[in-house]
């Protein structure tokens, strides 16, 4: 690593932050890697069972509470937002559509990860060229990494009672990476207050509860976990609660009030494909594994498999408004090689048997329910 003055090192983040934003970032901010007082409240979380099936967030413990474990030499971590929301995708009238999928606004386009960890290479590069030679490695949603507090140390925002980061300027609606750098760049300050207050209309609509306090979430009960995550069977009690939401959930999102603040995102890759953003349920439960795969390709739904897609759809089906043409889509699954497909295809149809009325959840009757096209 080069010797650099304070005054070459200021100059340097300076530059960062302006080329960022040049490679598509929104926002830019530089912190240490220490993140120690995170340690008790994650372990407390990780003890209590809170995160679920998802056994890699209890491994590499000693790494996530100091980055320049997992590259030695790191002394700065360069955090970056990219806002992800595609313009009039139409969310809320998605939601009130029970024959139409919802899919998390995140994912409706291609997959981030690698968009993200491009652009953060290409910055790593341009900084390694600006001073001649410095070791960095780039992670885009990567397990060992705890983003969220990283984010908050570096000033992107603060912690939101439903525990993404939310910024003042652009509600939450934004994804996030980190490049671990060499350099011992000027650390910027973390986001002072949190703007919250009083509110707790996240914690409030969540369809399934999972919120078991503000700023702690039971993953168990979280929709996405249970479309993403899951691999098994969706606990029945909670089935009901899921309405149309087939991959992921963004209601904690689109009831907050700062996201009225969300910019619409400038690239063109997360922008919807395949009509992800209003699909009817019924065409998208007819996909056999080989369309599955081909209209999925290149876009993180693919992580639920053609099992835990039919799973999904299988249970909204069954929160919908049914008729003959579902009852028939839903029974032609009682065959189907996966006991979970048959399993939820039959939970489904006595759902609509049993049921006279399409459940309401909180969202639609929420007094803050959003009036524009989140
Ligand atoms: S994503 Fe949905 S289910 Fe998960 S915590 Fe937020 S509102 Fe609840
Ligand atoms: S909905 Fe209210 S409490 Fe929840 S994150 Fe937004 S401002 Fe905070």
């Amino acid at each position: 690593m080069p010797e650099l003055s304070t005054a070459m090192l200021t100059e340097l983040s300076t530059k960062i932050k302006e080329w960022a934003l040049e490679l598509g970032f929104q926002q830019c901010g530089i912190t240490d890697c220490d993140l120690h007082a995170e340690q008790a409240h994650y372990e407390q979380w990780i003890e209590r069972g809170y995160h679920g099936e998802m056994g890699y967030l209890n491994n590499h413990l000693d790494k996530r509470f100091s980055a320049d474990s997992l590259l030695p030499g790191t002394q700065r971590v360069i955090c970056v937002r990219m806002d992800y929301l595609p313009p009039e995708t139409h969310a809320i009238n998605v939601l009130d559509d029970g024959s139409s999928a919802y899919i998390s606004r995140y994912t409706l386009g291609r997959d981030y990860h690698k968009l993200i960890r491009k652009r953060l290479t290409q910055l790593g590069k341009r900084i390694e060229n600006e001073v001649g030679e410095s070791v960095f490695r780039a992670f885009v949603d990567s397990a060992p990494i705890l983003e969220r507090p990283l984010a908050e140390k570096a000033g992107i925002g603060w912690r939101g009672k439903h525990t993404l980061i939310l910024n003042r300027h652009a509600g939450s609606m934004f994804f996030l990476g980190e490049l671990l750098i060499d350099l011992p760049l000027p650390i910027d300050p973390p986001t002072a207050e949190e703007h919250c207050g009083n509110c707790t209309a996240c914690l409030d609509v969540c369809p399934t509860q999972a919120f078991p306090q503000p700023h702690l979430l039971d993953a168990r009960r979280c929709i996405s976990y249970l479309t993403i995550e899951l691999s098994g069977s969706i606990p029945e009690e909670l089935r009901s609660k899921m309405g149309n939401r087939i991959f992921g959930c963004d209601d904690c999102q689109l009831i907050c009030p700062w996201n009225r603040f969300a910019d619409f995102t400038n690239e063109t890759d997360f922008h919807p494909r395949q009509k992800l953003d209003k699909q009817e349920l019924i065409e998208l439960f007819s996909w056999d594994e080989a369309t599955f795969l081909k209209k999925t390709e290149g876009s993180a739904i693919r992580r639920t498999g053609h099992i835990g897609w039919l799973r999904n759809i299988a249970v909204a089906l069954g929160n919908s408004k049914g008729g003959n043409e579902v009852i028939q889509a839903l029974e032609d699954k009682l065959n189907h090689d996966s006991d979970i497909v048959r399993e939820h295809a039959s939970w489904a149809i006595e759902q609509l048997k049993s049921t006279k009325n399409v459940n309401v959840l909180p969202i639609q009757q929420h007094p803050r329910r959003p009036k524009i096209n989140l």
